[in-house]
């Protein structure tokens, strides 16, 4: 019998952790502020930007808010991300993606201090990462690390799989799981024999932007299966890369979707804040 893991409660779990540690930073002065800048009113991203501010709201972390219209040049906003990087009440800059496409997004993600890049997005945090020096991680990828450990799965010495190979969320898992111990393998979309591949998976991650492209010719029995993947489907529902119904009986452990990996990028993004580097 498989075991759905519960990314609504772990997420809840960390955010609670997360305020009681900020409640003690404050009692010794210490107070840690995040900037989020939105360019545009894409409605997507306002729910995002909604729902940072509201988990910073949670845990404790001030929130200072930048709402720029769409219009709003490139100099500018570069303007206001170089302000946030020299004001010392400020840790943590996130420019809320996708941005409007007169806007080139790697330069301004590029002019992100990466002392106070929270989304682990900057070169220097990437390349941290790749040689285990301390440093911001992606934070979809580091939810998935909390979920399995926080689930009692044991990572060190597996065989994981990672489905996909973005920059904000397929390599930086693939960095992680090999952190842990895992033994890892990274498929795209040009990989041969993919399904022998994933077969051999004792942890499966999908994040391959599919909706529920994985069944369960893709998987061992008793894999564990971490579905990245958000779409909606025909019937304005959610789902994920994977396809739960026939997916699930075969493995030992799976996250769902809603409710599985999604919880978890806010709450690490909090973990960002309040713990820093
Ligand atoms: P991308 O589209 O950037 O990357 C998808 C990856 O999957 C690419 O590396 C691509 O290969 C690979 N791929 C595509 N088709 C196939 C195929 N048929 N076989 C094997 N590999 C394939 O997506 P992201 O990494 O940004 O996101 C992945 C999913 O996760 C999406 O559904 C996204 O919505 C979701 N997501 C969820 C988040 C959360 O908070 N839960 C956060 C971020 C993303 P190639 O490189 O060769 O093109």
């Amino acid at each position: 019998m498989y075991q759905v893991i519960d990314g609504k409660k772990i997420s809840q779990e960390i955010k609670d952790e997360l305020r009681e540690k900020a409640a003690r930073m404050r009692e010794q002065g210490i107070e840690r502020t995040l900037a989020v800048v939105q360019v545009g009113a894409d409605p997507a991203s306002s729910v995002y930007v909604r729902n940072k501010k509201k988990a910073c709201e949670y845990v404790g972390v001030r929130s200072l808010s930048y709402e720029l219209p769409e219009e709003t040049g490139e100099e500018k906003l570069l303007g206001i991300i170089r302000e946030l990087n020299e004001r010392e009440d400020v840790n943590g800059i996130l420019v809320q993606l996708p941005l409007p496409s007169h806007i080139n997004e790697e330069r301004v993600l590029l002019a992100i201090s990466p002392e106070k890049d929270v989304d682990g997005f900057h070169p220097v945090n990437v390349g941290n990462l790749s040689i285990g020096r301390p440093g911001y991680v992606s934070c979809t990828p580091a939810g998935v690390i909390q979920l399995l450990k926080r689930s009692g799965i044991s990572i060190q010495g597996k065989e994981c799989v990672v489905l996909g190979r973005s920059n904000i969320v397929g390599k930086p898992m693939a960095m992680l799981l090999l952190r842990e111990n895992g033994t890892v393998t990274v498929c795209h979309s040009r990989t041969e024999n993919l399904r022998e591949i994933t077969r051999r998976a004792d942890i499966l991650v999908a994040a391959v932007g599919k909706p529920r492209m994985v069944d369960e010719t893709y998987v061992k029995d008793g894999a564990v299966v971490i579905d990245v993947g958000i779409h909606r489907n025909e019937d304005n529902k959610l789902c994920g890369d994977v396809d739960f119904e026939s997916v699930a009986p075969k493995t030992s452990y799976i996250t769902p979707v809603p409710g599985g990996v999604g919880p978890m990028t806010i709450a690490m993004l909090m973990a960002n804040c309040v713990e820093g580097i």
